[in-house]
């Protein structure tokens, strides 16, 4: 899964960062995703930060599948 915060969404409240430190961060009064972080596993805290964004602002999409082997 690849998890992303929509900044024009966003407006501050920190709830993520609280939630899932180690995956989101508090940059210039907007939640970012950490570097390096963007790609999880279904995380309880993830999906709880998700969940209890005020703003709808963190989404999770399915990673993109690798292109299959040409013969
Ligand atoms: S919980 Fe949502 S609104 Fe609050 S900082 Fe994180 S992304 Fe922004």
């Amino acid at each position: 899964m690849k998890v992303s915060v929509d900044r024009d969404l966003c407006y501050g409240s920190a709830e993520c960062v609280h939630r899932a430190p180690e995956v989101f961060a508090f940059v210039d009064g907007f939640g970012v995703v950490r570097p390096g972080r963007d790609q999880t596993g279904e995380d309880p805290e993830i999906l709880e930060a998700v969940e209890k964004c005020p703003s709808q602002a963190i989404s999770i999409t399915e990673a993109p599948r690798s292109a299959p082997d040409r013969p």
